[in-house]
């Protein structure tokens, strides 16, 4: 493996119990303890994971976590023990890919971070489907030249559907694949996320239309004109 965490935690007896628990198993963990340096550290380095607490000094894990997805599309695992700032740290605004509540193990932290990079990484990072092409690593979507400026939510969609194009995915399944857990979320996120996208789509491209949606059954991929 030896995949690079970085662990983001001020905490430092978790940050280094946490680090033990990576080491273990054969990642490579890093440590930082202060919000403000992390963008910079993230900029330079090769990093393949990101565990970020969400009380920092410095600048919080919220602030963190938009800057980070300004420019990178790096899995990002969150701690929390503020149960209810769990929606906004998952949604749109936040994008990170998942969540821990504190108190937690490192064992529990482990099998978080080796879920999360199952997940985030099976897929080529870059892949074309007609005039589109996904980029994974930046989490881009770029159409005819014009990149989408998708949320971190819509390119997994897109991606996801555009992965198999012609297949129909129900709610359900596009709801396991943003939210593993479905923990937060009701049909409506979904379709709220994926007009955002369509519209986005339609703005580069209005007589192309990427993302169909099937009458009571979900969402599918499709490269066919939508006007002709
Ligand atoms: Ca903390």
């Amino acid at each position: 493996m030896n995949e690079t965490i970085l662990i983001v935690e001020d905490e430092r007896k978790f940050a280094s119990l946490i680090e033990d628990y990576l080491k273990q198993a054969n990642f490579t963990p890093f440590c930082l303890y202060n919000g403000l340096e992390v963008s910079a550290w993230v900029r330079t380095h090769s990093v393949d994971l990101i565990i970020l607490d969400l009380m920092l000094p410095g600048r919080d894990g919220m602030e963190v976590c938009r800057e980070l997805r300004s420019f990178t599309g790096v899995p990002i695992i969150m701690l929390t023990a503020r149960v209810e700032e769990i929606d906004r740290v998952l949604g749109l605004e936040m994008g990170a890919d998942d969540y821990i509540c504190k108190p937690c193990s490192p064992r529990e932290v482990l099998a978080r971070v080796k879920a999360v990079l199952r997940r985030t990484s099976p897929s080529p990072a870059q892949y074309k489907r007609g005039g589109l092409v996904l980029d994974e690593l930046c989490n881009k979507a770029i159409l005819h030249g014009h990149d989408l400026e998708l949320t971190a939510v819509e390119f997994k969609l897109l991606s996801f559907l555009a992965a198999n194009p012609g297949r129909i995915s129900s709610r359900d399944q596009l709801m396991e694949r943003i939210y593993p857990d479905q923990r937060i979320v009701n049909d409506r996120t979904i379709d709220s996320h994926i007009m955002k996208l369509r519209k986005k789509i339609a703005e580069v491209a209005p007589d192309e239309e990427l993302v169909h949606s099937v009458y009571g059954l979900g969402y599918k991929f499709e490269e066919k004109s939508g006007r002709s």
